[in-house]
């Protein structure tokens, strides 16, 4: 029996999505980004409400923010359709701007490779270096007409910024709201969507994904984009198949928690 694609695109699985099994932790983050879209877009269009974020509007795109490694790998998946020029310009990109980023914050990159914060003490001792929102290096998948090259497949957090709750309520006001919103210390909560109840499933899902891999290793959040990025530049420029993430992409979510605590010897 045919099934419709749990990436909720409308169409059959087999039309859409064949090789990702609709049970993975894959296709359960592609199902909670298409939850939060559409709370998102009923949202406004429910409200009337004009959102803020527009395309071609990037200062939040130059930003210093985690995100997972399974968001990452649903990234990498989409430079699969990419020409291999393309994927060339981008990693090049990728190596420039982490050699601009390691020259300005040698420490941060230190910490980053020994792995030696959590994400809420990497958080504030960056804000004490007043690093956050303060990069102005851009993030790699940012385009030249300053569009997102990878809108589909964009993390989370691209999609929950400056639209949603969800930032507000997190509470630190000054590196969770847009500045071009919050120009005068002032905005309309209003005018920001509900969908706090996906951030909390959001958060589980990473959590529990992170707990399984790592056992508490590493970042809770992973890295950041481009810190991600780099790594799998240099797996890519030695040669690796950076798509080798089977469990992950064919298998179902109990199976890959299996594997992965197998690997950490749970
Ligand atoms: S969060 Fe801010 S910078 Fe980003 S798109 Fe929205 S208004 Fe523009
Ligand atoms: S992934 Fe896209 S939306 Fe997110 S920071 Fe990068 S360019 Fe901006
Ligand atoms: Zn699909």
């Amino acid at each position: 029996m045919s099934e419709k694609c749990f990436c909720g695109s409308g169409l059959e699985q087999s039309q859409c999505h064949p090789d990702i099994h609709k049970d993975s932790v894959i296709a359960k983050t592609y199902n909670l980004y298409n939850r939060l879209d559409n709370a998102v877009n009923e949202y406004f269009q429910k409200n009337d409400i004009e959102p803020y974020c527009r395309a071609g509007c990037s200062y939040c795109c130059h930003d210093f923010f985690f995100i997972s490694d399974i968001e990452f790998d649903i990234i990498i998946k989409e430079l699969e359709g990419w020409s291999k020029n393309k994927v060339n310009r981008l990693f090049q990109k990728v190596e420039s701007s982490w050699k601009k980023f390691e020259k300005k914050y040698p420490m941060v990159v230190h910490d980053f490779q020994v792995q030696k914060f959590t994400s809420t003490q990497l958080m504030n001792e960056l804000d004490r270096a007043d690093i956050i929102n303060k990069t102005s290096i851009p993030c790699p998948f940012l385009d030249k007409e300053d569009k997102c090259s990878i809108y589909n497949v964009r993390p989370f957090i691209c999609r929950s910024f400056g639209t949603t709750k969800i930032t507000i309520d997190l509470g630190v006001v000054n590196y969770n709201i847009c500045e071009l919103i919050n120009t005068q210390g002032q905005y309309d909560k209003n005018k920001f969507a509900e969908a706090t109840s996906l951030s909390d499933e959001s958060k589980d899902l990473v959590d529990t994904i992170f707990d399984a891999r790592t056992n508490g290793r590493h970042y809770k959040r992973g890295a950041t984009i481009l810190y991600h990025a780099y790594r799998h530049f240099i797996r890519y420029k030695q040669g690796f198949n950076i798509l080798n993430h089977d469990y992950k992409f064919n298998k179902p979510i109990g199976e890959y928690f299996r594997y992965m605590a197998s690997k950490i010897g749970k």
